[in-house]
């Protein structure tokens, strides 16, 4: 037996991480791959539970035998896969050979029968998209059950008549914990099974589990937990499962600090899995909301980049506003990466909402930048230096012959557009994030496709700059 199981498991982590998945936009196939390559050896048993509009496996792994029943699904929107890797990774837990955490394993596999649906949307996935082939979101299916994904997963539900189910998702990573600036990393919710918000055996049992888990786990999210909002859904499947007394638990990740990919939320979605499974072979789960009720819900959305205190001059007329950007993830699907794409959201007085990152821009002025007169070959923009020059005559866009390009984005400080499109738009709300701040006319700073760059330090970026 382990010291402590969660911190004996934090440090372990890596043993059990599926090494081939480093990404969020891992497809179908490579999931086939790793639960043939994990199941290979008959520790962990699969089946398929059905198929996608498109005709995907879905799989149903189970491990355990124990009297408990316990079901858990993940990526039912497409574009959510953190705990689809988690899953992996606790797959691997299971299997492995060592010796380690031997004693816990036979604790939860003796006590409880797990049922994993990893990727119930493989469909979206494929896209990377939240909606199923046909655009319905899954998450409002649970009454209609139009699509077969929805229908597999009532099925089973009424099948197996499990005690616990654990949703998995991943939501907006923009929200904030509560008012203040910090983004969530995890939020949590033991969802209402009816408008009085109800709380019945079941529901207490759910909510007595994430007090614990909550009470463990602030100090590893430095206390960026969230409530999800818990008003009623009846279309969505965690409101409609918990109506059949099923102690119902949803988790949903979100952003932690600049870890683009997820891979520490993935690993807190591993450690509080497991935890939760060994808490309920090991504890008694009697009511108690305390540290449930003590977390705030979801707040507001936050921006990905404000800008304070800018100023912009129309004719002889001069305005200190506050600027928001945001930056949309655009799905590359090539070789299944994403770049960006920045939008100007606001413009004015934003002193009641933050930026994930924000800079004080006192003393900046606002100024628009230029689009080459002539075509640029690709091997010109190779270096640094070629940009640096073109920057400095507060050039932003660079037309280029598009055919020389094999991918549809760069890692270049620069705008490159193609040779049908070569309107750049102005510096205005719901157009792209281009511009400069000069100081007393000397130049500052470049804001590229929403992202901030020191005119004194020009660097390559990651999968900001693209082909328009
Ligand atoms: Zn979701």
């Amino acid at each position: 037996m382990s010291q402590n199981f969660l911190s004996d498991l934090y440090d372990e982590y890596q043993h059990f991480s599926e090494s081939s998945i480093k990404s969020r936009r891992f497809s179908h196939s490579d999931l086939i791959n790793i639960i043939n390559k994990i199941t290979s050896e008959g520790k962990i048993e699969k089946s398929i539970l059905g198929y996608s509009v498109e005709g995907r496996e879905i799989f149903l792994i189970k491990i355990g035998t124990g009297k408990t029943i316990v079901l858990l699904w993940s990526q039912m929107h497409g574009d959510e896969a953190t705990a689809t890797s988690a899953f992996l990774d606790i797959f691997n837990f299971f299997i492995d050979s060592s010796n380690k955490f031997s004693d816990e394993k036979k604790v939860i596999t003796k006590n409880l029968t797990l049922y994993f649906i990893p990727m119930l949307n493989p469909d979206g996935a494929e896209k990377f998209v939240r909606f199923n082939s046909v655009g319905i979101d899954i998450n409002r299916d649970a009454r209609a059950l139009q699509s077969p994904e929805a229908k597999m997963l009532s099925n089973i539900v009424d099948e197996i008549k499990p005690d616990f189910a654990f949703n998995m998702h991943d939501q907006d990573y923009r929200w904030s914990v509560g008012g203040n600036d910090k983004v969530v990393a995890l939020s949590v919710l033991a969802p209402a099974f009816d408008e009085a918000k109800t709380i019945n055996e079941s529901r207490s049992k759910a909510i007595s589990l994430l007090s614990k888990l909550i009470k463990k786990f602030k100090p590893l999210t430095e206390e960026r937990i969230t409530r999800y909002g818990d008003d009623f859904e009846p279309r969505s499947f965690g409101d409609t499962i918990a109506s059949k007394e099923v102690s119902t638990i949803l988790i949903e990740a979100g952003r932690w600090k600049s870890d683009r990919e997820k891979q520490f939320l993935r690993k807190l979605n591993f450690l509080l899995l497991l935890e939760s499974f060994y808490m309920i072979c090991t504890e008694k789960l009697e009511k108690d909301d305390s540290e449930y009720l003590s977390v705030p819900f979801n707040g507001k959305f936050l921006y990905d980049l404000v800008l304070r205190n800018v100023l912009i001059k129309k004719e002889e007329n001069s305005f200190k506003v506050d600027i928001a950007i945001n930056r949309e993830e655009k799905f590359f699907s090539k070789d299944r990466t994403f770049y960006y794409i920045s939008n100007i959201e606001a413009i004015g007085d934003l002193s009641t909402i933050y930026g994930i990152e924000e800079y004080d821009c006192d003393g900046l002025t606002l100024s628009e930048g230029k689009i080459t007169e002539e075509e640029i070959n690709q091997l010109d923009l190779g270096n640094v230096s070629v940009i640096e020059q073109l920057l400095e005559k507060e050039i932003l866009f660079v037309k280029i012959d598009e055919s020389e390009y094999e991918i549809k984005f760069t890692k270049l400080t620069m705008n490159l557009l193609n040779n049908k499109n070569h309107n750049i738009g102005a510096v205005e709300i719901s157009n792209s994030a281009n511009f400069i701040l000069k100081e007393n006319s000397v130049i500052k700073y470049f804001v590229l496709n929403g992202f901030l760059v020191n005119a004194d330090k020009i660097e390559m970026f990651e999968g900001n700059c693209l082909i328009v």
